[in-house]
């Protein structure tokens, strides 16, 4: 008997990122500016999930406009760790990792500009992928730096990750980036990862990354032999230059999306009406946006002033071209890569929030592969320092998501593998 077709994701409760349109249901970036902006439309990924069968029960909170490390800048309060309240959840898509670390939906929604899912992923010991640039669309999702930005998800597994990843994409006409892609790319999956060729790129492997995650990611590199592959050392000489090209990239992109909230088409209007334009729009924007956001856009004006064009942005987009092509020259000899997502486990409240400084080096793993467009997650690879969770992330060329999610789910299987087998080694041992 023919039944009614319920969709792929039929019942699924799913988490959105507060930076994601929904249509009637306010949408405020974790912003003042924000606070009570109630879009007209759905992003396209929300429409695509909803069709799908999907049902969105929350939006979850973030770094505002997506900028930050840590989910602590949102004008509606922080996200705390789900293991540890006195410490961070990762950011920006802080609420989205916690939403799926505590049960709370199956699969959430998140961006990803520099690493906003696969950080808090790492944190929340859950799994974040960030497919290639022009993967999905970005219509609907409020704009941090459009050359970066990019819809991410949230999920349990692979497997989670690869489903939903199906029902969101496609081409979009609305998208101008938006990738024509063939349809059945996204079903070749490897089912194993013998033969599978692994570079660990050195830079990311060696000082300023905490012992306790140096040793995980050796036992994942160890798992993942077990399991088959070849694991070799590359090295990446630019990925010291990562974090700068990345920063002036994303505030230079900011700092001109970020133009159009001036209290007229978008944002809670400040200052007394009557006023010519100009004084309004200063008073909405020094009362609405807080202070990190503001710092980023002084940097990419700066960084995009004439006087010093040459210098920044022009320079940062010559290295970025740089990291593509060394990136590119890697995949010659090795089908994934792999690094520790983040140098540390998730750090305490506050920590690192008067030395913006110190949260920007910790993107140096994962805005790799946003310079670059290239699909990148994060999976569950032990825990490090006090016991928190740790992830390793994989990254592949351009397209390759369905490998990619193919060998992620090999390698957990491999992971849990050497777990339980490490763990009888100790009962037996007693
Ligand atoms: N931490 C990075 C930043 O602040 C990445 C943020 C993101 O991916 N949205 O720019």
């Amino acid at each position: 008997m023919a039944g009614i077709d319920v969709g792929p994701l039929a019942g699924v409760p799913l988490a959105v990122k507060d930076n994601i349109s929904t249509a009637g249901v306010r949408t405020t970036a974790g912003s003042a500016l924000l606070r009570d902006y109630i879009p007209p439309h759905d992003a396209t990924v929300v429409a695509r999930a909803e069709a799908a069968g999907g049902v969105v029960i929350g939006k979850t909170n973030l770094d505002e406009f997506g900028m930050g490390s840590s989910s602590e800048t949102s004008f509606f309060g922080g996200v705390r760790h789900p293991e540890d309240r006195g410490r961070i959840a990762g950011g920006s898509s802080g609420g989205s990792a916690v939403a799926v670390a505590r049960g709370i939906v199956p699969l959430a929604l998140g961006t990803d500009t520099g690493g906003s899912v696969r950080q808090p992923a790492a944190f929340c010991g859950v799994f974040g992928f960030k497919p290639s640039y022009g993967r999905l669309s970005r219509s609907g999702v409020i704009a941090y730096a459009s050359s970066l930005d990019q819809v991410g998800l949230f999920a349990h597994d692979a497997e989670d990750a690869g489903l939903l990843l199906r029902a969101l994409s496609g081409h979009d006409p609305r998208d101008a980036t938006s990738a024509r892609r063939p349809e059945a790319e996204l079903d070749e999956r490897p089912a194993t990862l013998e033969g599978v060729r692994v570079g660990r790129i050195r830079e990311l492997h060696g000082a300023g990354v905490d012992a306790g995650v140096r040793e995980a990611l050796a036992g994942f590199a160890a798992a993942l032999e077990m399991a088959g592959a070849t694991v070799v050392d590359v090295e990446l000489p630019l990925a010291e230059a990562a974090v700068a090209s990345y920063y002036l990239i994303a505030t230079s992109e900011a700092s001109s999306n970020l133009a159009r909230f001036d209290g007229t088409l978008y944002g809670a209007r400040q200052g007394v009406s009557g006023e010519g334009h100009d004084k309004g729009a200063r008073a909405t924007r020094s009362a609405g946006f807080g202070p990190e956001v503001q710092r980023r856009i002084l940097m990419g004006s700066f960084a995009l002033s004439a006087g010093f064009h040459d210098a920044y942005a022009a320079r940062a987009a010559r290295v970025r071209r740089r990291i593509s092509d060394q990136l590119a020259g890697l995949f010659s000899g090795v089908d994934v890569l792999l690094s520790p997502t983040a140098p540390s486990v998730a750090w305490r409240l506050g920590e690192r929030l008067h030395d913006p400084l110190s949260m920007y080096v910790a993107d140096v793993a994962t805005c790799l592969a946003n310079l670059a467009g290239l699909p990148a997650l994060s999976l569950p690879a032990g825990r490090g320092e006090h016991g928190l969770p740790v992830g390793a992330q994989l990254m592949a060329p351009a397209w390759r998501e369905a490998a990619l999610l193919g060998w992620a789910s090999a390698a957990a299987a491999a992971a849990a593998a050497a777990a339980a087998a490490a763990a009888a080694a100790a009962l037996s041992a007693e």
